[in-house]
Formats: C-alpha cells, sequence, structure tokens
C-alpha cells in the first residue's frame, strides 16, 4: 500500500529527514529510534516501501532474512551479544505500529519485561 513518498521512513531513506545511520547496503538502513525505550534501540527497515508484515509476499522472504540478520548482527556490534537483546515488529493497528513502513525494532541494555503490555 502507498509508494512511500509521504512516508517518513522512505523519507529518512532520501535523506530528507535526518537520522543516525547505523548501517546502509542496497537493501536496508539501521538508525537509531528517535524516542529510544531502552539503551539500545535501534530500527532495521527495507529500503523498498514495504507498508507492514501483513503486506509481504513469499518473494519477500530474503530481504525478511537478511533484515533480521542484520538486526543481531547490529545488536552484537552495539555489546548486546553477550546478555541478549529482543526484536519486535509491530504490525498495524492491533500492533501497535505507527509509522507504516515495515520495521525491525532492536531492543537491549537493560533486562526486558514479558509479556509487552
Ligand atoms: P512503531 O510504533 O512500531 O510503528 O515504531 C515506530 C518507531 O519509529 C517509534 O519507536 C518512533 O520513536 C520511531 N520514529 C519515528 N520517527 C522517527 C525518526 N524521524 N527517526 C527515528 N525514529 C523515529
Ligand atoms: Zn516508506
Amino acid at each position: 500500500m502507498g509508494n512511500g513518498d509521504d512516508c517518513i521512513f522512505c523519507k529518512i531513506i532520501r535523506g530528507e529527514i535526518p537520522s543516525k545511520k547505523i548501517f546502509e547496503d542496497e537493501q536496508m538502513l539501521a538508525f537509531y529510534d528517535i524516542d529510544p525505550k531502552a539503551p539500545v534501540h535501534f530500527i532495521v527497515i527495507p529500503k523498498r516501501h514495504i507498508s507492514n508484515l501483513s503486506e509481504t509476499k513469499a518473494g519477500d522472504t530474503e530481504i525478511l532474512g537478511s533484515l533480521v540478520f542484520k538486526a543481531q548482527e547490529l545488536a552484537a556490534k552495539l555489546g548486546c551479544g553477550e546478555n541478549g537483546f529482543r526484536l519486535v515488529i509491530n504490525c498495524k493497528s492491533d500492533g501497535g505500529q505507527t509509522v507504516d513502513h515495515l520495521h525491525i525494532h532492536i531492543l537491549g541494555g537493560r533486562s526486558l519485561k514479558w509479556p509487552p503490555g
């Protein structure tokens, strides 16, 4: 849904909104969350605009795997390899999604509670 013209994460990808970038390649971008919920909180997104996880197709499994793999690699680089971390994908309204561009949250640096609220 949508082509990303008005999407804030697409604007970050295009450099129209500043971000604190952690990693970038042709397929994906990782940057720090502007409102961190843990000492380490960053976001990994595909550069191609996909609104949410429900919009992914069978052909998207490779990019999904790449995003998850990069998430753990960067979490380890940022010091969360030993004690661990959490990945979160909020999907649509019940999932608490507020930005309609598929993204993985990576949270670490403290002991996280379970279950989420
Ligand atoms: P979600 O609620 O899962 O859709 O998460 C959206 C996340 O994007 C929130 O944690 C926001 O703090 C974060 N966010 C919104 N705008 C920006 C921005 N300009 N730069 C970095 N993170 C942002
Ligand atoms: Zn987008």
